[in-house]
């Protein structure tokens, strides 16, 4: 079988991309521009293997999309390049636009191109897997799940930009038969998280000794899965949901923000004992606009349908993860310096 990954040199797509290698049998192809968020040291463990091969390219630019499929034929596409950061979509939304928008619709149309020409088993096996975030459905109050018909309410540049794209993607099997699947999934953590993001920037700067910013009064409440859970979810529903279906993703692990980055400081005072608890370290900040109050995912149908259940609790994932920084120093730092490892390797640079 033979996987085009885009955004494999990100934070989900590089773990897809160690689990294609490692667990299974695909020829795997990974799809990635290298903007700030991609980075091939993460996928150091597969570079040398010969079932994996990376492609530098923008899934804006359909000429080199419609080269890549025709050399390539795919069997399935797991399309995971996204702008990602809420943040960076407040103060710069066009990118969002560019990349989760009309990189989106480039692709999509590069797949139905792709697809029209398969005959027979080849046609009827293909997939175009869409990843996209809880994110979509808005806010919840204190009660009550998102399930996938609950009704979209983006808020934020980044989650109406994701909102769009699975519109699209949905248009796109209704319209002209596309056999697509739509995948939504809470927060994220664990290896190989850029250090811009809460969990990882908590590690980092509690491991400095420097203030911990929560924003607000840290109440806003986030479901978490550890990335590998995520990864394995994604490749069950790439491989046997259904077409034109939308699963949700979750880890059954809500927690308040605040209560998660006690629960680093904790972590953290008993790896690398400091002089006083970290937990003093934790400083409130001015909230973001518009930061939603609380996410929460009800993960019945994919257990149900596909037999998928995350395997981390929230408590083990974030061991393994505050262990994993603590481990790979290289890694973070590279980043941290502006230099990325993938330079140091001898890899492909970046910009
Ligand atoms: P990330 O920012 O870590 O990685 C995105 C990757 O896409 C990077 O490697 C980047 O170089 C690449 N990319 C960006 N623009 C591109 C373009 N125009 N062409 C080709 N490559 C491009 O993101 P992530 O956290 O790994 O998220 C991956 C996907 O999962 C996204 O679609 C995101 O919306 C979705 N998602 C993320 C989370 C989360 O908690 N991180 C949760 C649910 C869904």
């Amino acid at each position: 079988m033979k996987v085009i990954v885009t955004g494999g040199a990100g934070f989900i797509g590089s773990a897809v991309v160690r689990l294609l290698i490692g667990e299974t049998d695909a020829d795997v192809i990974n799809v990635d521009k290298l903007t700030y968020a991609g980075n091939l040291a993460s996928l150091a463990s597969v570079a040398g293997n010969p079932r994996y091969r990376f492609v530098r390219a923008d899934i804006g630019d359909k000429a080199a999309m419609a080269d890549l499929f025709a050399a390539v034929q795919p069997d399935v596409v797991m399309h995971l390049a996204a702008e990602s950061h809420v943040d960076r979509s407040i103060e710069g939304p066009a990118a969002f636009i560019e990349t989760n928008i009309v990189g989106t619709y480039t692709l999509l149309e590069v797949a139905r191109a792709h697809w029209s020409r398969l005959h027979g088993a080849a046609r009827d096996s293909f997939r175009f897997h869409h990843i996209s975030t809880d994110e979509v459905y808005g806010s919840l109050g204190d009660e009550g799940l998102f399930t996938e018909t609950t009704p979209y309410a983006p808020t934020s540049p980044y989650s109406a930009s994701k909102a769009s794209s699975d519109h699209l993607v949905r248009a796109w099997h209704h319209t002209y038969g596309l056999p697509t699947v739509v995948t939504n999934c809470s927060n994220n953590y664990g290896p190989y998280h850029f250090p811009e993001k809460l969990i990882p920037l908590m590690i980092l700067k509690g491991l400095e000794g420097k203030p911990l910013p929560v924003y607000g009064t840290g109440e806003n409440v986030r479901d978490w899965l550890f990335v590998e859970d995520h990864a394995r979810a994604l490749w069950t529903v790439a491989t046997r949901g259904r077409t034109g279906e939308t699963y949700n993703i979750g880890g059954e692990a809500e927690r308040r923000n605040i209560d998660v980055v006690g629960q680093i400081c904790d972590l953290l005072d008993e790896m690398v004992p400091s002089a006083a608890p970290r937990r003093g370290l934790i400083a409130h900040v001015a909230d973001r606009p518009g930061h939603d109050a609380r996410y929460a995912m009800d993960i019945t149908k994919i257990g149900r349908e596909l037999g998928w259940r995350p395997r981390e609790t929230f408590e083990s994932g974030l061991r393994k993860t505050v262990a994993w920084y603590l481990e790979n120093r290289p890694w973070w730092e590279d980043i941290r310096n502006g230099r990325y490892a993938g330079e140091r390797l001898g890899l492909t640079p970046v910009a």
